[in-house]
């Protein structure tokens, strides 16, 4: 069977792959608090899930990455449990990810954030390896965070809950979470709290985006930790969301896979 986990590989496997032009994912996730009925690592365990079942379905072009399991998180340091580091040192450490990859050789390589407040740093990391690289490197969501349009038609169409029902170890994270690690998931603990601010230019849940971006200190608006309503989730759903994500990602990376490494011109 063909290795698809990138750290299963010996040097020679890794210099036989990249000569393959295989892509490489990096999943990033957070050790964060997720309401009382999810562990801390439930975005770690959700993106490395799908990354790794991505490389898993097409191991001949694709190879992950295990997660890199630390976040921003200053924002959610009034729960106790979540690790956090600075935003310059989260920035360096994402882009070195992808840097280190390129210089062996890979030329394609994607960036796929699992957490929320991940996302601008994860998407300049991607523009920092690029620049510094010169290879193509890109930035993604792998989870139902505000910014994530992969699956975006699905959740509206097989969703329980009402509008604001998707934020944060919600309907969504905790369904991935009963299908992903059922043992870690203490349904009787849920609770449907919604205190994320729905307005007309700003919102968290999908499908209104948000004209503008802010995040507050999570405990001035939520005392659960949640933002959302898991009480709906079910295994049937997370099932379907996964297996959708996983699908359509593989067809995002062979589109990826495409894009042609062009030489610079200097026009002065
Ligand atoms: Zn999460």
């Amino acid at each position: 069977m063909t290795k698809f986990r990138y750290d299963d590989l010996t040097w020679v496997e890794v210099r036989d792959a990249a000569a393959a032009k295989k892509a490489i994912l990096v999943p990033i996730g957070s050790i964060e608090d997720h309401g009382p009925h999810l562990p801390l690592n439930t975005d770690n365990i959700i993106v490395e899930a799908v990354c790794f079942e991505v490389a898993r379905r097409a191991p001949d072009e694709i190879l992950s990455l295990p997660v890199l399991p630390v976040g921003f998180e200053d924002h959610h340091m009034d729960y106790p449990g979540s690790l956090t580091s600075s935003m310059e040192t989260l920035l360096t450490f994402f882009a070195d990810a992808a840097i280190s990859v390129a210089r062996h050789g890979f030329t394609h390589i994607m960036l796929v954030n699992g957490h929320g407040s991940n996302s601008s740093l994860v998407e300049l990391a991607a523009r920092k390896a690029v620049l510094q690289t010169g290879m193509i490197v890109g930035a993604m969501a792998g989870n139902a965070a505000v910014d994530d349009v992969l699956i975006r038609d699905l959740i509206a169409q097989h969703r329980k809950s009402a509008h604001g029902g998707i934020g944060h170890a919600c309907e969504f994270e905790t369904a991935m979470m009963l299908y992903l690690r059922p043992d870690l998931v203490q349904m009787d603990r849920a609770a449907r709290e919604m205190g994320v601010p729905d307005l007309k230019y700003f919102n968290w849940d999908h499908p209104k985006p948000a004209a503008y971006a802010w995040m507050d200190w999570w405990s001035r608006f939520s005392k659960t930790g949640i933002a959302g309503d898991p009480t709906v989730a079910t295994r049937e759903f997370g099932e379907r969301m996964f297996n959708a994500t996983v699908e359509r990602m593989i067809e995002l990376l062979r589109e990826f896979k495409q894009i042609p490494i062009k030489p610079r011109r200097d026009m002065h």
